[in-house]
């Protein structure tokens, strides 16, 4: 569904997606880990077109998107949720949903889809409460339950668990399956390996902005280069 040929970028003297050959084949889950700066986010801004590579080419389902802007990608089903939240904390959680649908649905259907994305994101008990006040958990849901609104056919979470606890963990990785159940392809960035295993076939590795490692959990967990990259680094999260 998603395919990156030698794709590049620069940021000024920083070579910081270098040379990338990534498919991911439809109705997949796949985790890309590696360590911090490896340039995992900036992969997901380059497929959502919010960075323009410097050289390579995107495609999605065939079609040549590098050269598209964001919101034709995202009309085209590619929905990301970033790393840096993107949730109006001043306004309550049905609000932030509202404003996600409003001009994607009828105001009829509006109300029961929020209601379908509140139960979907265990949100319900908190549709009224403002997004700022919310738990780190709580707000990563928000976060998703926007990234989905749209019903996206490929889905790029970063870093969707950061901040969870380990059963909110676990919650999420059953919303990503039961996401993908429905359809969806999913691409998320991700530290915790205990998540990674519950939801991913297959794992990639970035390290230098390069691919060092894919494979398996079991076959990433077992190897010792990719430990090796790990080792030294404080912020491990
Ligand atoms: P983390 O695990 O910490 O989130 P990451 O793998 O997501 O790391 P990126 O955020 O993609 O890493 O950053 C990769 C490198 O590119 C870093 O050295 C970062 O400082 C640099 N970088 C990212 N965005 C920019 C930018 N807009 N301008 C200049 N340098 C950037
Ligand atoms: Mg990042």
């Amino acid at each position: 569904i998603l395919e990156t040929r030698a794709l590049n970028k620069w940021f000024g003297g920083l070579h910081v997606t270098g040379g990338v050959d990534f498919a991911l084949e439809p109705g997949e889950i796949h985790c890309l880990i590696g360590p911090n700066g490896a340039g995992k986010s900036t992969f997901f801004r380059l497929v959502l077109g919010e960075h323009l590579p410097t050289s390579g080419q995107i495609l999605y389902k065939g079609e040549d998107i590098t050269k598209r802007k964001p919101f034709e990608r995202i009309r085209r089903g590619i929905s990301v949720k970033f790393q840096v939240p993107g949730i109006f904390k001043a306004l309550s959680v049905r609000q932030n949903l509202e404003i996600a649908l409003q001009h994607h649905l009828a105001k009829a259907d509006l109300n029961a889809e929020i209601d379908r994305l509140l139960t979907f994101l265990n949100l319900t008990d908190a549709a009224t409460q403002l997004a700022g006040n919310l738990s780190h958990g709580q707000k990563q849901w928000l976060e998703i339950g926007m990234a989905i609104s749209l019903k996206p056919e490929l889905l790029l979470l970063d870093e969707p668990t950061a901040g969870m606890t380990p059963d909110e963990t676990h919650a999420t990785g059953e919303m990503v399956q039961a996401l993908n159940a429905g359809g969806v392809t999913v691409l998320a960035v991700e530290h915790d390996m205990a998540f990674v295993r519950q939801i991913a076939r297959k794992v990639t590795v970035l390290h230098f902005g390069k691919i060092f490692a894919q494979g398996t959990i079991d076959e990433i967990v077992a190897d010792d280069r990719v430990a090796a990259i790990y080792l030294g680094q404080s912020d491990a999260h």
